[in-house]
């Protein structure tokens, strides 16, 4: 087909680009080679081929080479360079080797962590990718954005970014906000009809839609003429993938904490430097000690150690379906003490089945399961009962005024679209109404699209030579703009005491759980007043039964001091009998309506006795978060819509859904649930908790570590003994410690009660009094009885060398012990201590290390060691075991006197 149609669009030979607004939808189908129904899938791949990918710009990588030559920007890094060259040009040949060895083991280990960072983050971006809904071959299908080609017929619906430069075909009160590329703050109505062929600006090519944009209202769907940088978009700027990797807060709170402790260790080292000095030490002797224990004991590695743990949450949370596409988000998750969910599909399972109607004044059963067309109509006596016509035409404006599709495929029925069309499509098939013919019969010819603020949607079709509209939407929506009923196939006045009877079973139905619509219709209709004077049809309660997981989740809440909160547009009875279900707490259920009459001071003041919001707008989500935010919540807020955005952004974590949500929810928010679950949100905060208690398990484990060797150096100079460590064995002692062990830390395993604490204060910083004890008795201990033995083994007359290797040997161990208590601040280490594999291999490795460098002869000239005995191995394994019940002792004084020692929460 494209031989005979080649499409213009984007070829080079196109000078001048058609003015494709002045064309007639034909002339733009014929002259891109489509139609109606799309391309096939065999054309588009070759079109994709032929144009490549609809994207402005290849992912930009940052090469491996660069993230290399990076690690050599480190200050610390060039030092020890320095510190090389020195070592070799004044004879100390061995050291400078080791000293380059252990600087090329540091670049390493630095690249490979920033490596896997930006990779994840880059693997982020691509599933943060946006879509598009396409018409292949007449079938509507969703794609990667990116694979969108000239030709391709899109569809469109609120809230979606066009993906690429389209020609309108057609319009149902659709509306574009341009505002990225014009400027232009108001939504611009969009029809199909030509306009004139002059060379019209953007902003008035209302038949145009362009790449970037959105659909503020409407739905509509539009031929594809360009793609890429060939779109006005790309014409004029580059759009960037956003996915921040900005400092959080945590990173700027550590990068500062990181430069004062350099700044207290540098002026610590200048002391003990400046001292052994003035005792006559030699200088350069001085010089090199100096710079090996500032490299040590400075936490250079603190905020990258940072990145990467969040990077590695951003990971395990996607294993769990939330994608997270900011790193902020991960660490405010940790944080969260109340969530506001949406219900629909994220609490309960958007799975509808209407069970019960109410037509011509009597009630009917319907019965079956699921999507499955296969059910019964009984009446009031659960007899099975004819369709009578009022069923009848109730069915039929319940199927006319829906967009959702019923469809058979892989040995099960699925609903294409929303849901609660869904269930009233399938509850038609049971009465033998078929959409597909209806639709045929009726032709639509315009409609009113629903919306969460009207409640409400209507459609006007062509019924021989009579324009009809039908209706569906909450009850109340509805009911207020009916004035008869149809009662026994005739049309006849519906007075206040109807109107009450109605919503008197509404009630009923609702209080049992059931989401309730009403039906109406309208003959003689126009659009503009298809709305008002309708007559009503029907009510229809459906279930939808809420999730199991959700349950759990709620409970789960509970006990990690998490308040979930419903907002839901449904009716409050429908609302809060699910809530119960859910076994959330009994509170407040406050209606749109109420909310609307209270002030901003009263809704901050009883916002945390409301449990419900029903029959909200999305814009009240915003009023919501701002009433929680002022009480010092942190607040987590779920939205699907175009309207939920500034409640998005708002929120500390805004929430959007991976399957209904729209492409602009996604953009505001912060995280997007794959699987649209609550119990997402609830895996994510774990996560997120869990990224947090590894960051200081690692850090109280590096600053102890390193607190140990500046008591001991310190220690030493002060009791103006010789110092007790070479510059060669504190730098390993530096990287055996910061490395591995420190890093299997970051990925610990949960401790089991991560969800039974209260949430943690943001404010409140990292060093909480039960870590800083921790770090200081560690420190100290280690620092002392490593001083200890030093000068002991001075005393009993052992040779300088030696005391200095045992000190070393004795150092490295108590470090490893140590790693096994920072791995909680308050459960003792004999609870699962070998729960953490990477921890177990990496202190393994380190210990086989150690070994080698101690007892294989080739090492002991560059390391400053010996081969030590047995009993020397024995004597310094039980020095550097003593650290286990020093710092249980503490923790366990922390568990039964928290009065005396601050405990940890805020
Ligand atoms: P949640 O906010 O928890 O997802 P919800 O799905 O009920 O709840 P909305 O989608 O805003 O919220 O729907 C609000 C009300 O509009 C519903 O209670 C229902 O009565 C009505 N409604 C929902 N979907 C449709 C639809 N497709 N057509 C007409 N009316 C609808």
């Amino acid at each position: 087909m494209p031989a005979v149609n080649e499409p213009v669009a984007n070829t080079a030979a196109s000078a001048e680009p058609p003015r494709w607004h002045a064309l007639t939808v034909e002339d733009v189908f014929q002259r891109v080679g489509t139609r109606e129904g799309g391309l096939s899938p065999d054309e588009a791949r070759q079109r994709l081929r032929q144009y490549g990918p609809n994207e402005l710009a290849a992912f930009e990588q940052t090469s491996a080479w660069h993230t290399l030559a990076a690690q050599f920007k480190n200050v610390l890094v060039l030092i020890l360079l320095a510190a090389t060259v020195v070592s070799g040009l004044t004879g100390h040949a061995l050291e400078a080797v080791v000293i380059a060895v252990i600087v090329l083991f540091a670049v390493v280990l630095g690249f490979v962590q920033e490596y896997r960072a930006e990779r994840s983050l880059e693997a982020l971006c691509r599933m943060a990718a946006p879509t598009a809904h396409v018409l292949r071959d007449g079938q509507q299908l969703t794609i990667p954005a990116g694979e969108v080609v000239p030709g391709d017929v899109v569809l469109l619906h609120e809230g979606d970014r066009v993906p690429a430069d389209a020609r309108v075909t057609a319009a149902f009160n659709l509306a574009l906000d341009e505002s990225a590329l014009t400027g232009e703050s108001t939504a611009v109505r969009k029809t199909p009809m030509p306009l004139a062929a002059d060379a019209l600006p953007i902003g008035d090519r209302s038949n145009m839609t362009f790449a970037g944009t959105l659909v503020a209202r409407g739905r509509g769907s539009a031929v594809v003429v360009s793609t890429g940088t060939r779109t006005e978009f790309g014409a004029i700027s580059r759009l960037v993938q956003t996915v921040s990797s900005g400092p959080t807060p945590l990173q700027e709170n550590l990068d500062r904490i990181g430069r004062l402790l350099g700044k207290a260790a540098a002026v610590i080292v200048l002391m003990i430097v400046g001292l052994g000095l003035w005792r006559g030490a030699p200088l350069l002797e001085m010089f090199m000690f100096g710079i090996a224990l500032a490299v040590a004991v400075v936490p250079e590695a603190l905020p990258a150690v940072v990145t990467i743990s969040l990077a590695i949450g951003v990971r395990r949370m996607v294993k769990r379906q939330a994608l997270v596409r900011r790193l902020p988000t991960v660490e405010a998750l940790g944080t969260i003490s109340v969530i506001c969910s949406d219900k629909t599909g994220t609490l309960t399972r958007n799975e509808m089945t209407v069970r019960q109607m109410l037509v011509g004044g009597r009630l009917v059963t319907v019965t079956g399961t699921g999507f499955e067309p296969i059910g019964a109509f009984l009446d009031a006596d659960a007899q099975p009962m004819l369709i009578s016509g009022d069923v009848h035409d109730a069915l039929k404006a319940a199927v006319l005024a829906s967009d959702a599709q019923l469809r058979f495929h892989d040995g099960q029925w699925h609903i294409d679209g929303d849901p609660t069309e869904g269930a009233l499509i399938v509850a038609a098939a049971k009465a033998g109404l078929d959409h597909e013919e209806l639709a045929a019969q009726c032709p639509r010819v315009d409609e009113m699209p629903f919306s969460s603020d009207r409640r409400r949607m209507t459609t006007l079709h062509q019924v021989s030579g009579e324009r009809i509209a039908y209706g569906k939407g909450a009850a109340d929506a509805v009911l207020a703009g009916c004035e008869r009923q149809q009662v026994d196939g005739r049309d006849v006045p519906l007075d206040d005491r109807d109107i009450e009877r109605v919503k008197d079973i509404e009630r009923q139905w609702a209080a049992q759980g059931l989401r309730v619509l009403a039906l109406a219709r309208k003959r003689e209709a126009s659009m503009a007043d298809a709305e008002r004077g309708m007559t009503f049809l029907a009510l229809a309660g459906m279930m939808d039964p809420p999730r199991e997981e959700a349950r759990m989740a709620v409970e789960t809440c509970e006990s990690a001091g998490i308040t979930p909160v419903i907002i839901t547009g449904d009716h409050p009875l429908t609302a809060r009998s699910v809530a119960a279900e859910l076994g959330m707490r009994t509170g407040r259920v406050v209606t749109g309506a109420e909310l609307e009459a209270m002030s901003d001071h009263d809704l901050a003041r009883s916002v945390s006795d409301i449990v419900v919001y029903a029959r909200v707008s999305p814009s009240d989500k915003l009023r919501i978060v701002d009433a929680w935010q002022r009480r010092g919540s942190v607040v987590a807020m779920t939205g699907d819509g175009v309207n939920d955005a500034p409640a998005l952004k708002k929120a500390h974590v805004g929430i959007a859904m991976g399957i209904t949500g729209t492409d602009v929810s996604k953009e505001a928010a912060g995280m997007t649930l794959l699987d649209d679950n609550f119990a997402t949100i609830v895996a994510a905060i774990e996560e997120g908790r869990l990224v947090f208690a590894n960051i200081r398990k690692y850090l109280g484990y590096l600053l102890s570590s390193n607190v140990g060797e500046i008591v001991l150096m310190a220690g030493a100079t002060i009791a103006a003994v010789p110092l007790p460590l070479t510059a060669v064995q504190i730098l390993y002692v530096n990287l055996a410690t910061d490395g591995l062990p420190a890093l299997a830390l970051a990925v610990d395993p949960p401790e089991g009660d991560l969800m039974r604490q209260q949430p943690r204060n943001p404010r409140a910083g990292i060093f909480t009094p039960a870590l800083t004890t921790l770090i200081v008795v560690g420190g100290l201990w280690s620092g002392l009885i490593n001083l200890g033995l030093f000068m002991w083994l001075l005393r009993s007359g052992r040779p300088l060398p030696e005391a200095m290797s045992l000190t070393f040997v004795s150092l490295v161990l108590i470090q490893f012990f140590k790693a096994y208590n920072f791995r909680s601040d308050h459960h003792s280490v004999l609870r699962a201590p070998f729960r953490n594999r990477w921890l177990n291999a990496a202190v393994g490795w380190e210990v086989v290390l150690l070994a080698i460098i101690v007892q294989a002869p080739v090492f002991h000239a560059a390391f400053g060691t010996f081969s030590l005995s047995w009993p020397e191995w024995v004597l310094v394994t039980s020095l550097a075991a003593t650290i286990v019940p020093v710092l249980e002792t503490v923790k366990w004084l922390q568990r039964h006197f928290p009065a005396i020692v601050a405990k940890n929460s805020p």
